[in-house]
């Protein structure tokens, strides 16, 4: 047996278990639950200050955590468990450069920092800055995709690119790329360069192996890693894996 008033602070401690509990969970979304906390604050008849209090509580708990997000998110810098979204043009060899590649803000790169697969020096000289910061650098061929390799260029029996006995004409043609497989049954993409009556020629270097490159753009965004990213190693979300 409970009396009323018992029985009206059960309800209470209940509605702010919910608020915390859809707080914490709603992660980015907090605002939404300030708005919620907002609404109830101005539809229901708050009779009871025990009422008037955890929705103060509820409230104050959630704003204040979205406030200290969101400040923490401005001066986050770039570094080792990161996400990082940001803007980038390539270049050839430096400013003035032909255009390789263009990333906008609609479409941005978003990486886990530090995790590998990002050149290192690419990695390196964007560490340490913040959103709304710009960068501007160069590499080296060696320090991007390395130099031309002579023994990636290979001469395969031109067999190989037979489909039940013939040839793909439309597929093996000069400049295609085409994708094949290493010993180890690796993807690699390789590019026809010559093409005789037995013979192929394929350049298997990286299409930038062999060039000067220069980067620049802006960051647009620097997070915290959640442990699901830092456990699969990639990003999750809009840009990232969706799975
Ligand atoms: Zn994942």
């Amino acid at each position: 047996m409970f009396t009323e008033l018992e029985d009206e602070y059960r309800s209470y401690l209940l509605h702010i278990g919910c608020v915390f509990f859809a707080a914490s969970f709603l992660d980015m979304k907090e605002a939404f639950i300030i708005l919620y906390v907002l609404l109830q604050l101005i539809s229901t008849e708050f009779q009871s200050e025990l009422k008037l209090l955890s929705l103060f509580l509820s409230f104050f708990d959630t704003g204040l955590r979205f406030f200290l997000r969101t400040l923490q998110n401005i001066f986050m810098k770039v570094g080792s468990q990161k996400v990082v979204s940001l803007t980038y043009e390539l270049r050839k060899k430096d400013a003035t450069g032909e255009l390789i590649q263009k990333l906008e803000s609609d479409h941005p790169f978003v990486y886990l920092f530090g995790v590998g697969g990002l050149l290192p020096k690419f990695e390196e000289s964007l560490s340490g800055l913040e959103a709304g910061n710009e960068f501007s650098f160069d590499l080296s061929a060696k320090e991007g995709y390395g130099e031309q390799n002579a023994e990636a260029i290979v001469d395969l029996d031109k067999k190989i690119f037979e489909i039940d006995g013939k040839i793909d004409e439309e597929l093996l043609q000069l400049g295609n790329q085409i994708t094949m497989q290493d010993q180890n049954g690796n993807p690699l993409d390789g590019i026809v360069m010559e093409i005789s009556d037995d013979k192929v020629k394929m350049d298997f270097n990286h299409p930038l192996a062999g060039m000067d490159l220069h980067f620049s753009g802006t960051i647009l965004e620097v997070r915290e890693a959640t442990a699901e990213e830092l456990d699969h190693g990639h990003v999750h979300g809009d840009h990232g894996h969706q799975h």
